[in-house]
């Protein structure tokens, strides 16, 4: 029968159009149909333009039978197939685990492969100029200089000519206009040379030598597998990885290190540069859109063999990937929250394991996640326990803020205040930490208690005195700081209440009228600005830094020999289940910038809880004991990664909208044992510009299915609305 009709159509249909899948970026569930137009081939993984509504956009042909109902001869065609590298079967096979896992649109997924429009197309050649070997019809001087210059018959491009011979470009254009130089097009240069494994000597030493070759050894033999450096600050985890990097390269395979704060991180480059010769491709969000396209082909070419990048370098088309670094893992900038919702690190892992490579994350203060994954087996755990060539950790003490108060209106209590007066006189340098921008959090009036609050979000206005504006961190509103209540129109009887960074310099500016202060935050600018003070910090251009955390992470700050942090306990009151871990990590890492040079360095910390879990590990140096407790808590509790939770963001216009589609979200839930919905509840920021918030948490066992259980939940619940927005939250950061 089915033969009959096979033979039917050959004989009697007009020849049946190809119909293709392919996902466009659109919050669509699936991908769609497109026909394929007469005499092109069109694989898997090619990158076309189609059209979708009255606009054209850019998709990727996907995989998979092509359900389509739609009579082929209505579909509209593809219009290009771009001249550019297809994604490869692994990469679409990633993606699509990205999408289920995260439950979310496979087109958003896609969407962050493809952030490089201008790539698709192969790069101009750009135009230059040969010797043709003859001699022009009157041979000025000028003219002479040229001939000289390009005599070789090499390629040159005109202004480059120009340049080298000292003559204007007229004198190029006549002499191309008598055919002595005939016009050629050269490929356009590579954005970084190729890194050589063996540009320097590799420099191990003692246990650094047995960290390599442990990760050489799962190197050589090949396939998944995934490592963990765990050593402290300056032990030498970067000259450890390096070596893998190296033996990647020389097996012809590429890498991808993903790094939390790339764009601030100049030093690592150089770092890199030193031991492989060239610069690794740089991938983040303030490249410039011309970059970001010439990284984003050739790594798709493989013309660039090392990325090191932000999270979203995870989405570059390798061509032949062969390593991920995941340096920091334990760090909360790898997840990115918005539209999808991903940890980097996880999903590097799981790109691995697709694409069949070894992974190598690397930590200080490794996340309670991969300490447990190595417990189970899952990951191999390499330790390297002390600093390099026995440089010192610094010297870390409480400092009881009860008993050792500061002054009137300050902060600084008064020890802290001498040592920075030593380290200062000893021409090095101290850092205060403090992670708050602004000057003050809160401004109060003290007449009638008035609070400051964003007219639009659940949050209290920051006070920049810099700027003279409060604003809102949630959602940029400022307005210039008032003199007056807005409630009681008292006048000048408002306070300020906490401290921010600039609040701190001004105190120390006090204290130390003649020392270089420099405040270091976000509010200085863009990331060019941000490096500036980073590089003059590194110089000794300041001798007291007052920073948030952007000054914290993996900065090399040859005379810092004193790091104080203003307040320690900041993180621990919000009541996230994790918020041990964090404060634990970022403690660490900050008292780390200290003596990173070999002099005798000092941490001090100002805390109210001395007797905190999170301040005695710190002290003692024993980061196993803290961690051995979390990780007894996490399982008592069936928090991560022992249990599972899904977070469900519900925000509405009103606050009534936001909480009952939650309420209707939570009846539509099905049945499953191991399974639990807590909520809803306001969520921990309520109001965010304009928006009410509603949260249900899902929380489930280790093996428990918790996309489909989410899925079913959202597929049978209240339809969403266009004022109605849901978002889904797997393995969120805080719980
Ligand atoms: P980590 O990544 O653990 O913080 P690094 O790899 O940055 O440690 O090493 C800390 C410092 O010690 C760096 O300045 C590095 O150049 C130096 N260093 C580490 N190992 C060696 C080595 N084997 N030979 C020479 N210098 C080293
Ligand atoms: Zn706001």
């Amino acid at each position: 029968k089915d033969d009959s009709k096979s033979l039917f159509g050959e004989l009697f249909e007009t020849p049946r159009r190809r119909v293709v899948p392919v996902l466009v970026p659109m919050p669509a569930p699936t991908a769609y149909s497109y026909a394929v137009p007469d005499g092109l081939t069109i694989e898997p993984g090619a990158i076309v333009q189609v059209p979708l509504g009255p606009r054209q956009v850019i998709g990727v042909v996907w995989d998979g039978a092509n359900e389509t109902s739609v009579d082929p001869k209505k579909l509209r065609e593809i219009t290009k197939v771009f001249d550019c590298p297809p994604l490869d079967q692994d990469m679409r096979t990633f993606l699509d685990w990205v999408a289920a896992y995260t439950l979310s649109p496979p087109g958003y997924v896609a969407r962050m492969a493809l952030r490089a429009p201008a790539a698709f197309d192969p790069e101009p050649m750009i135009e230059g100029l040969r010797y043709a070997g003859y001699q022009p019809e009157r041979l000025t001087p000028a003219r002479q200089k040229v001939l000289e210059m390009a005599s070789d018959g090499l390629s040159w491009t005109k202004s480059g000519l120009a340049h080298a011979s000292g003559v204007s470009a007229s004198v190029i254009d006549g002499l191309v206009k008598q055919g002595v130089f005939e016009q050629v097009f050269l490929p356009p240069p590579p954005l970084v040379a190729a890194p050589d494994p063996d540009y320097a000597e590799s420099r191990l030493a003692g246990p650094q030598k047995e960290a390599a070759e442990e990760i050489l050894d799962s190197l050589r033999k090949g396939g998944f597998a995934v490592s963990l450096i765990d050593g402290v600050t300056g032990s030498g985890k970067t000259e450890v990885y390096f070596e893998a990097i190296a033996e990647t390269l020389k097996q012809g395979k590429q890498v991808l290190i993903l790094l939390p704060e790339i764009a601030l991180t100049a030093n690592f480059l150089e770092r890199f540069q030193d031991r492989f010769g060239s610069k690794p491709g740089e991938w983040h969000s303030d490249l410039a859109t011309r970059t970001r396209e010439k990284v984003w082909r050739q790594v798709a070419t493989g013309e660039i063999r090392v990325v090191a990048g932000a999270r979203s370098a995870l989405f570059l088309p390798f061509e032949n990937l062969g390593l991920i670094i995941v340096d920091e893992e334990h760090d909360p900038a790898f997840k990115q929250e918005d539209r999808v919702f991903y940890n980097a690190r996880d999903m590097a892992v799981v790109r691995a394991r697709i694409a069949n490579f070894p992974v190598v994350l690397v930590s200080a203060t490794p996340s309670v996640e991969s300490q447990v994954n190595c417990i189970a087996g899952r990951y191999t755990r390499i330790h390297l326990p002390t600093r390099f060539a026995d440089a010192a950790m610094p010297d870390l003490h409480l400092i009881d803020m009860r008993r050792a108060p500061p002054e009137r209106g300050g902060f600084l209590s008064p020890i802290l205040l001498r040592s920075v007066g030593k380290a200062v006189e000893r021409g090095e340098q101290a850092l205060l930490f403090l992670n708050r921008r602004g000057y003050a959090p809160l401004t109060l009036c003290r007449v009638c208690g008035h609070r400051f609050q964003c007219p639009q979000c659940s949050s209290w206005l920051v006070e920049h005195r810099f700027r003279g504006q409060i604003q809102c961190h949630q959602c940029g509103y400022h307005e210039p700081t008032p003199n007056s209540c807005p409630e009681c129109g008292t006048l000048d009887h408002l306070v300020a209440c906490g401290p921010g960074v600039e609040r701190i310099a001004e105190e120390v500016e006090k204290h130390f009228p003649d020392a270089r202060t420099l405040v270091l935050s976000s509010d200085i600018g863009g990331v060019k600005r941000l490096r500036l003070e980073l590089e003059a910090i590194a110089n000794g251009e300041a001798d007291i830094v007052i920073g948030t955390q952007l000054v914290a992470k993996g900065h090399n700050f040859p005379l810092m020999t004193l790091v104080g942090i203003i307040d320690a306990d900041i993180g621990l009151s919000n009541g996230d289940p994790r918020a041990a871990e964090r404060t634990f990590q970022l403690l660490s890492q900050v008292t780390g910038r200290a003596g990173r040079t070999g002099r005798k360095s000092l941490g001090l910390l100002q805390t109210f809880q001395p007797q905190h879990p999170v301040m005695q590990a710190i002290i003692s140096g024993d980061a196993s004991a803290f961690y051995e407790r979390e990780i007894t808590e996490r399982e008592r509790a069936q928090l991560p990664p022992f249990g599972r939770l899904v977070s469900i963001i519900v925000s509405a216009d009103t606050r009534a909208d936001a909480e009952g589609h939650a309420r209707g979200l939570r009846q539509a839930a099905p049945h499953e044992s191991g399974i639990m919905i807590l909520g809803p509840a306001e969520a921990p920021l309520a109001l965010i510009r304009g928006r009410h918030r509603f949260r249900l948490l899902v929380h489930g066992r280790r093996n428990s299915d918790m996309q489909a259980f989410v899925r079913s939940m959202l597929e049978r619940g209240p339809k969403e609305r266009r004022s109605i927005q849901v978002q889904v939250d797997v393995d969120p950061q805080s719980f």
